[in-house]
């Protein structure tokens, strides 16, 4: 499990993707000031598309394994 900073959507820079996912308390997370993000503990970076798309795969408009593709996860995000 690790806990992560999670942020978008709707982010200044989106060449990365919708969101962008960094370890809580990387000092990453300081360029990111002033985006929507949310803290969250995850074991899987699919759990954390899960979680993001949450509305969209109950809905049957996406797996979260094609959700993956608009996240980017920074180095410093070492679960699996
Ligand atoms: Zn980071």
């Amino acid at each position: 499990m690790q806990t992560l900073k999670i942020f978008g959507a709707n982010l200044r820079d989106q060449s990365k993707g919708q969101f962008v996912v960094h370890a809580e308390g990387c000092a990453d997370c300081a360029k990111l000031k002033g985006e929507h993000s949310r803290t969250e503990t995850h074991a899987t970076a699919l759990s954390v598309s899960a979680s993001i798309w949450a509305d969209m795969i109950r809905d049957g408009e996406m797996t979260a394994d094609e959700g993956l593709n608009e996240i980017h996860f920074a180095p410093c995000v070492t679960i699996p």
